[in-house]
């Protein structure tokens, strides 16, 4: 082992959260270390919520001009998939690789080391043999790996995660998707619309299980609207893969065996963080835990910081970016706002989207709050009307009663993402019911609609 080399800060993992930090901690003048053994930016440049909204984009493309027909005149579709694999591999990844990311951190004067990162104690970090000594601590931002259900031969199988998803060049016939959350009912519709005959498998009751059963329902809809086989409330009993050709065995929610063959088959059935394999136990912390435990500071112990997945508290981009800002500040010592998680958005970018934020109304009453509930169909808006085809959607708000103010809110719709910002802003800021009401809110736009869930939360 060499002799350790001093630093300030080493960083362990360069996803989103992680590359931000290292470099505004190297550019507020520390010296700074980042690790990653993999490609700097983490999943969602090169395998998650770049390359996957480009799809989305794209599949979205082909379904509005499949809707011209009722509103416009006539639109013949050609989809070629061709074209979002080159748009993902030559804009979004660089053929995946993360060559500009690593020039950008080393110009910031981060200094980067590719490898496996691991704790050697407080303030100790070892990649490949050499030791960093870091003064002001180490932050860790590991993210997490797709995982399998411990299905009969499904490890055996040459199955698919989303980061063989979003970088293959050609689209399967057919396929089963295994797991009904985000990623999965995401996928399952952008592939479906290009042309892939597609079955959901959800072990779940119904698919978006973290999300409000009206907002499932919506989106369960519009996915066998686009010719979508869902099979909610069903168990994968067995897999077998021979001749380019899978098998599944499925019991149904009626519990009837289901047959289900497909070219490919494509898990997204859940993510482990990766803390088992960074030292966790020489600073005294339990790398079996579901997480990292962090403080409003993202503080996870001796001079430690953990930010990201790993933390438990969403994964998503933002809620990695939002994190590492926490961490940054308390590193270089600046004053700010500690981190909050009652009012995380969330968006599913099915179409329609699902947009949510806080608690939902289960979450709500299971908390022990006095809950009030306000709903409204998009198509009895204005502009749900107006939009015809493709502009299903709702505004579901949760007040807690007894303080007056929303602590969750969902938004379906096209562009159900963009109108939650109003609404995150309210269960953010317990903006008073009242202020709300008392609001004008720019006609005809989705937004109105919150209006009419105001005013059936009020009855
Ligand atoms: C298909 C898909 C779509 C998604 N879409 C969205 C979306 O639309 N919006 C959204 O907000 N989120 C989305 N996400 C989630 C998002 O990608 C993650 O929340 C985000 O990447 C933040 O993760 P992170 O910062 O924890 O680290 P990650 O992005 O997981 O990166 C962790 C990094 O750490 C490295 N690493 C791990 N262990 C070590 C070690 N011991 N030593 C050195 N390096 C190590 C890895 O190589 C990796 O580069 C999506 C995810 C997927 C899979």
């Amino acid at each position: 082992m060499s002799p350790d080399i001093s630093v300030d800060l080493v960083v362990i993992g360069l996803g989103p959260g992680g590359e931000h930090l290292a470099t505004e901690a190297a550019k507020a003048g520390l010296s700074v270390v980042g690790v990653d053994e993999r490609l700097v930016g983490g999943e969602c440049p090169y395998y998650g919520c770049v390359p996957s909204k480009m799809a989305i984009r794209a599949a979205n493309t082909l379904a509005e001009a499949r809707r011209v027909g009722t509103l416009a005149g006539a639109a013949e579709v050609a989809p070629d998939w061709g074209t979002v694999f080159t748009r993902i591999r030559d804009e979004a990844t660089d053929d995946w690789d993360d060559r500009v990311a690593v020039e950008r951190l080393e110009k910031a004067g981060v200094r980067f080391v590719r490898g496996h990162g691991r704790l050697a104690g407080p303030g100790v970090v070892e990649v490949a043999g050499t030791r960093y000594a870091a003064a002001r601590g180490v932050v860790l931002n590991t993210g997490t790996t797709p995982t399998a259900p411990p299905v009969d031969g499904l490890s055996d199988s040459p199955y698919w995660t989303n980061r063989d998803a979003l970088a293959t060049a050609q689209l399967p016939a057919s396929m089963v998707v295994v797991g009904g959350g985000a990623i999965g009912v995401e996928l399952a519709q952008a592939f479906a619309r290009f042309g892939t005959r597609v079955t959901l498998v959800e072990a779940a009751p119904r698919i978006l299980a973290a999300e409000e059963p009206e907002a499932a329902d919506v989106v369960a809809g519009a996915l066998t609207a686009d010719g979508i086989q869902l099979l909610a409330g069903a168990s994968l009993d067995r897999v077998r893969h021979a001749e380019g050709q899978f098998t599944l065995a499925v019991t149904d929610a009626v519990g009837t065996g289901v047959e289900l063959r497909a070219d490919r088959v494509l898990v997204a059935a859940g993510r482990r963080p990766n803390i088992t394999e960074v030292g966790l136990d020489t600073v005294g912390l339990d790398p079996g835990a579901p997480a990292v435990d962090t403080d409003e500071r993202m503080r996870a112990g001796e001079r430690l910081w953990a930010i990201g997945d790993i933390t438990g508290k969403g994964a998503f981009t933002h809620m990695s970016m939002y994190q590492a800002g926490v961490a940054l500040r308390d590193i270089v010592g600046r004053e700010g706002h500690a981190a909050e998680y009652h009012a995380v958005p969330r968006v599913t970018y099915t179409d329609p989207e699902v947009g949510s934020v806080g608690m939902t109304e289960e979450q709500a009453r299971e908390a022990g709050l006095d809950v009030a509930v306000g709903c409204a169909a998009l198509s009895a808006s204005t502009r749900g009307w107006i939009h015809g085809p493709g502009g299903d959607g709702l505004i579901k708000l949760v007040e807690d009663r007894g303080a007056g103010h929303l602590v969750g809110a969902t938004s379906v719709g096209p562009m159900g993402g963009e109108v939650l910002a109003m609404l995150a802003t309210a269960v953010h800021a317990r903006v008073p019911t009242a202020t709300l009401e008392a609001m004008p809110l720019a006609y005809p736009t989705f937004t109105r609609a919150v209006e009419t869930a105001l005013a059936d939360l009020a009855d």
